[in-house]
């Protein structure tokens, strides 16, 4: 399959990793919007938000699972903020499912 993402999580396509277990990876955006800014993707391509079900849930707990744990890592004491971006009105221009957390400054109150 021809996704950017599973070639990052395959090594095939290198990226800084932060963190990595048997579910989940994460690796720094290459083009940071704050700070910190992670991205932290499932092991098993899933699309989007859009094509989470019961059968691959997993995935998602595990990624807000460890959110805490690379927040700390990274320093994100005073919080952070989680984004998710979903199909062409929520502008995800990857198409495997990912949250970018950012942080390391106050963020802009701003959502859309
Ligand atoms: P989204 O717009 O929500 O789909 O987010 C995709 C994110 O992937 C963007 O923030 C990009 O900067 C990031 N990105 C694209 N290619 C790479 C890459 N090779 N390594 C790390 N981050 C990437
Ligand atoms: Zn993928």
């Amino acid at each position: 399959m021809d996704c950017l993402f599973c070639k990052i999580i395959a090594g095939e396509i290198p990226s800084a990793k932060v963190y990595e277990n048997e579910w989940i990876y994460a690796f720094r955006d290459i083009a940071p919007q704050a700070p910190v800014h992670v991205l932290i993707v499932p092991k098993t391509h899933i699309c989007c938000a859009d094509g989470i079900t019961a059968d691959n849930s997993l995935y998602v707990a595990k990624i807000f699972e460890a959110i805490p744990a690379i927040a700390k890592a990274e320093g994100l004491a005073n919080g952070y903020r989680i984004v998710n971006n979903c199909g062409e009105d929520g502008c995800q221009t990857v198409k495997h499912l990912h949250f970018h957390l950012m942080g390391g400054q106050k963020l802009t109150e701003k959502m859309a």
